[in-house]
């Protein structure tokens, strides 16, 4: 089986050796070194700011965007919650359940953010905007330098879900001023699943660290003070620390982000040519390179389940009410040029 799902994605040789071995034990000055290595290597390859900290949560990405919400907010804010699909759902879920002011933009599964539509909020008070940047339920890429512009001219905490971005699509933290950065291990870090990144700006640590957060497992202060002598409060994902380590170390050696952005737009690029070749329609909003959506005329479930059972081909599958419309296909990981032609093809051929 071939997976071109968007996480877990398939996963490069030298990080599935890693995953086989015995793991070693975690509070020594040797594992600090490697959470001092993985720090500066995420916060360059966000281009973060002087000064940006960060926080390594063993959670899947909810787990990070649930202590996204709960430490870098509070009862004072009034936030805009970009509601693309799930994702924006889940955001606007998180601050129900914590009982944060919000108010959700919602868009349509095919309609763009534009700049007209987010600036309809201008000047209403705002303090706060939560965004997952590729809106993953439908692979809208929004404008990360928009919205920063947005969050700048009016006052805004700008915090960032950039899960199935990171390494996908251009995120420079110095030039849009996020606040607060969102990575997971399962994406386009192509690692097992389970373990997130939280990047941090001095503006939005100094925030967190003036506030009271009512949770032991997620108080993000915990995990900078700890990361102050290389270490984390509670027993990480160690594999998957290692993993990641290791999968950063080649990622800068290679070129850095700029280098692994690239050969994604180039695959993203040539799977939606193939696409125009084979007949095949595109969602047509601004899409992020990490995946591409294809319509379909109610037949989607069953497209799935014949790659799935036929020819061994995983793609992603909506839920809801888009489970018969959408299915998207991956472009992260270890995946190459043919295996996108064959799966545009066989999508093709199973719809003749
Ligand atoms: C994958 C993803 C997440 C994380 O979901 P989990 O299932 O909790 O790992 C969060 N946000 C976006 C935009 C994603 O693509």
């Amino acid at each position: 089986m071939k997976i071109f799902t968007v996480g877990p994605v398939e996963m490069y040789a030298d990080t599935l050796e890693i995953g086989g071995k015995q793991l070693p034990y975690f509070r020594t000055r040797e594992f600090s070194e490697i959470n001092y290595g993985i720090e500066k290597n995420i916060l360059d390859l966000m281009n973060a700011p002087e000064g940006a900290k960060t926080a390594m949560l063993t959670a899947s990405g909810t787990g990070a965007m649930e202590a996204a919400v709960l430490n870098g907010l509070n009862e004072r804010d009034n936030v805009l919650v970009i509601n693309g699909g799930g994702f924006g759902q889940r955001f606007v879920d998180l601050c129900n359940i914590y009982g944060i002011k919000h108010t959700a933009l919602n868009l349509e599964y095919d309609e763009p953010l534009t700049a007209g539509k987010l600036y309809y909020y201008a000047g209403k008070g705002y303090t706060a905007l939560l965004v997952n940047i590729d809106e993953t339920t439908t692979g809208q890429l929004y404008d990360a330098e928009l919205l920063g512009k947005f969050c700048r001219e009016n006052g805004m905490t700008y915090i960032v879900d950039a899960i199935s971005s990171f390494l996908a699509d251009p995120f420079d933290m110095s030039s849009n001023g996020a606040d607060l950065v969102i990575v997971s291990s399962q994406k386009a870090l192509a690692l097992a699943p389970g373990l997130s990144v939280i990047a941090v700006s001095p503006r939005m640590r100094e925030k967190i660290s003036s506030g009271t957060v009512k949770s032991m497992y997620f108080n993000l202060n915990d995990y900078f003070d700890n990361m102050g002598h290389g270490q984390t409060p509670f027993t990480p994902a160690v594999g998957t620390v290692l993993q990641l380590a290791s999968r950063l170390e080649k990622i800068m050696e290679q070129g850095g982000a700029s280098r692994v952005i690239g050969q994604t737009k180039e695959k993203a690029e040539f799977f939606r040519d193939c696409c125009k070749k084979y007949g095949l329609e595109i969602l047509n909003v601004p899409m992020s390179n990490a995946l591409t959506t294809l319509m379909f005329d109610n037949c989607a479930k069953s497209v799935f389940e014949t790659l799935k059972n036929d020819y061994e081909l995983m793609l992603t599958p909506n839920g809801g009410n888009m489970a018969d419309m959408l299915l998207r296909i991956g472009h992260i990981g270890n995946i190459k040029k043919e295996d996108l032609e064959l799966v545009a093809k066989t999508i093709s051929e199973v719809l003749e």
